[in-house]
C-alpha cells in the first residue's frame, strides 16, 4: 500500500523500511504498528510495577 512519507511527505511502500526519497528509516508509521507499540506499553508497564512490588515485599517480609 501507498503511503506518505513522514519526513519528505513523498509516495512511498507502507512495507517500505527506507524511504526512496530521502532515505529515511521506517518512513511509514502504520496505524495497526501504533496501537501494538501502545499495546505492548500498556501491558508492560503494569507488569514491571507488579514485579517490583513483588520484589519489595520479597524484601521487606
Ligand atoms: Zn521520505
Amino acid at each position: 500500500m501507498i503511503a506518505e512519507c513522514r519526513e519528505c511527505h513523498n509516495d512511498v511502500s507502507d512495507a517500505a523500511p527506507k524511504c526512496p526519497h530521502c532515505g529515511v528509516r521506517t518512513p511509514v508509521i502504520t496505524r495497526k504498528k501504533r496501537i501494538m507499540t501502545w499495546l505492548v506499553f500498556l501491558i508492560a508497564l503494569p507488569l514491571s510495577l507488579i514485579g517490583l512490588f513483588i520484589l519489595f515485599l520479597i524484601l521487606v517480609t
